[in-house]
């Protein structure tokens, strides 16, 4: 049975939205989690049934974790943009609204559940969650990417995310790897993204074997497949399948420049990797000795490249020590 125990005791509601999900997570003082629940984001959401969401799968959770009263502050890890100025989500390139939400979406869920919300951007809060009870490392500092459907960054510096201004840092998922290369969602081309996400793996792939005469029933495979499961369907005969070896190459290729080039920029001590591509059971092992040889001798066996920890929980956990950190600063 459920022990109710008195908000004032220093709880953290963590939230979540991107993607096809909305979570929401409660932690107690001492990090522990103490209830989650998730429900799907009905397809053609708009901000708004984003928001009302959010606030029913709060209280929601809340009384799962037995807390009664409000928690002492609410984290939101949001998949996009957040304008930290303003304390709200920038944009999403799937669902409409955020721009132009009547009532400021903070507001909203703040009032609602009777305490501050702290918006901050999914893969910066994934990596505090990391750094703090995974992969990666309170002190100094660690890179946290995520491979999924998108690419993306976090920088945490001392335990903290490094915020450098308005907007996101670390969006390693748009920095260029090749010179005039493949088109990409931002609107640019040779982005990290196009290659080394999932959707990117699968449309290089589907590119590779439109320019063959020749084709193995791998290749058919993939061509009739949902783009979005294309790319665990190639990994999955990788290394077995020549096609698959091929393209698995190239993608640990670019993995290795992008986390190299991070390697020469920041130096972290930890380079934590996340999302559904991480969890290949390879990729640390393959991915390492290539960013080893693309660095000067002197900055090789630094940094060390690990499989983030806490896989599904990291962003609503990540968001709570956020909402945790911000409150005892502010
Ligand atoms: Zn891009």
């Amino acid at each position: 049975m459920e022990t109710a125990v008195s908000g004032a005791a220093e709880f953290y509601l963590g939230l979540e939205t991107g993607g096809t999900k909305a979570v929401a997570t409660v932690l107690d003082h001492d990090l522990n989690v103490r209830a989650t629940q998730e429900a799907a984001r009905p397809a053609g959401a708009t901000a708004q049934d984003t928001v009302n969401q959010l606030i029913t799968l709060g209280r929601t959770v809340l009384a799962a974790a037995g807390v009664q009263g409000a928690p002492a502050a609410i984290g939101w890890g949001f998949g996009g943009p957040v304008d930290r100025t303003r304390n709200r989500p920038a944009f999403n390139f799937h669902e409409p609204g955020w721009d132009t939400l009547a009532r400021d979406p903070a507001t909203q869920i703040g009032g609602a559940l009777g305490a501050p919300v702290f918006v901050e951007n999914d893969c910066n809060v994934a990596g505090l969650a990391e750094a703090h009870l995974g992969a990666g490392s309170p002190d100094g500092l660690t890179f946290y990417m995520t491979l999924g459907s998108g690419v993306g960054g976090g920088i945490i510096w001392q335990g903290r995310i490094l915020t450098s201004g308005p907007m996101g840092e670390g969006e390693i998922g748009h920095m260029k790897i090749v010179p005039a290369g493949a088109q990409c969602p931002c609107g640019q081309h040779g982005c990290v993204e196009a290659y080394c996400s999932g959707w990117g793996v699968g449309e290089r792939a589907v590119e590779s074997i439109a320019a063959r005469t020749e084709r193995t029933p791998l290749m058919e495979t993939l061509l009739q497949a949902e783009p979005r499961r294309r790319a665990a369907l190639l990994f999955a005969a990788w290394p077995g399948d020549a096609f698959a070896r091929e393209q698995g190459k190239a993608f640990l290729n670019h993995l290795a420049d992008a986390v190299a080039n991070v390697g020469l920029l920041l130096a972290p001590s930890r380079l934590v990797l996340g999302g559904g591509l991480a969890q290949l059971p390879w990729l640390v092992a393959e991915l390492t000795p290539r960013v080893e040889s693309r660095l000067p001798a002197l900055m090789r066996g630094h940094m060390q490249i690990r499989t983030a920890q806490l896989g599904s929980a990291s962003v609503p956990v990540g968001a709570a020590l956020h909402a945790r950190q911000y409150l005892r600063t502010t």
